[in-house]
């Protein structure tokens, strides 16, 4: 049974950044909202949605440590004890490495009312941006979500072999991890060429991307990326490869002319 005195709260997907990717759920909830708690990645414009609500500031980019989460937790339960209305926002979807789980059982051990509102997750705005498929019929019959990174008092998860194993990848949280991605997928027999596409701001008009392969993306990662990056990997990007460095080809030759 659910505590029928208190509010719900709602943990929303916020998309990859762009305010009318938002669900019409989404902006519907945040509408009515008395208190919005948000991660660091959520844009004002998606905030400016919510006007009655109170806007609190949480996560952290990555690598939360358990004591913030828990404080996170704490302060959900006690805002649904207050509000009726009460906002959880989380870039992209909230569950792909948004730690929804967390909150999710906090709330069910208080016996909070709590739904859960999907958003764009970051891999398929960077596939929309690209106008790339990642199942082209094919090359790709299944993609892979998957990040390097494991954070404290985590066990240790084969990132590598779900890669490699993958016909299309994404990777999130990995551009910091670049060179022992490229390392661990050569090592398990991936080609040196194969392709990967980094997607800066995906959704974003600031949106950039690089065009290269496995074996030049730890130095690319050393020097491009300056906001939140995805990494696709995979035979699908191969022809988008092509074209950019036909394109970059074209403008070099221009330019020498
Ligand atoms: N729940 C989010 C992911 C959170 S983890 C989602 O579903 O998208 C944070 C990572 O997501 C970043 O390190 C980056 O890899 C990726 N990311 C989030 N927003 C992005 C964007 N607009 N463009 C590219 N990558 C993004």
């Amino acid at each position: 049974m659910s505590d029928r005195t208190a509010g719900t709260v709602y943990l929303i997907g916020a998309g990859p950044g762009a305010a009318d990717l938002l669900t019409v759920r989404a902006a519907r909830l945040l509408a009515e909202a008395d208190i919005v708690f948000h991660d660091a990645l959520v844009p004002g414009d998606i905030l400016a949605l919510a006007p009655r609500a109170e806007k609190v500031a949480v996560g952290k980019r990555c690598g939360k440590h358990a004591t913030a989460q828990a404080f996170i937790n704490k302060r959900l339960v006690d805002a649904a004890r207050k509000h009726r209305v009460v906002v959880r926002l989380k870039g992209g979807d909230p569950m792909l490495f948004g730690r929804a789980q967390e909150e999710i059982d906090a709330l069910r051990a208080a016996r909070i009312r709590h739904e859960l509102v999907p958003g764009v997750t970051a891999a398929l705005a960077a596939a929309a941006d690209l106008g790339v498929s990642l199942t082209r019929r094919g090359l790709s019959r299944n993609v892979a979500f998957a990040t390097p990174r494991v954070g404290e008092g985590e066990r240790a998860s084969d990132w590598a072999a779900a890669l490699a194993h993958a016909d299309t990848a994404a990777v999130y949280m990995g551009a910091g991890d670049a060179a022992a991605i490229t390392a661990a997928l050569v090592a398990r027999g991936k080609p040196a060429s194969l392709p990967v596409v980094a997607v800066e701001n995906a959704s974003l008009p600031e949106g950039r991307r690089w065009y290269t392969t496995l074996a030049q993306l730890p130095r690319l990662a050393e020097e491009s990326f300056t906001g939140p990056v995805v990494l696709l990997l995979g035979e699908v990007f191969g022809e988008a490869i092509g074209e950019a460095q036909a394109v970059a080809d074209f403008r070099q030759r221009r330019t020498q002319a």
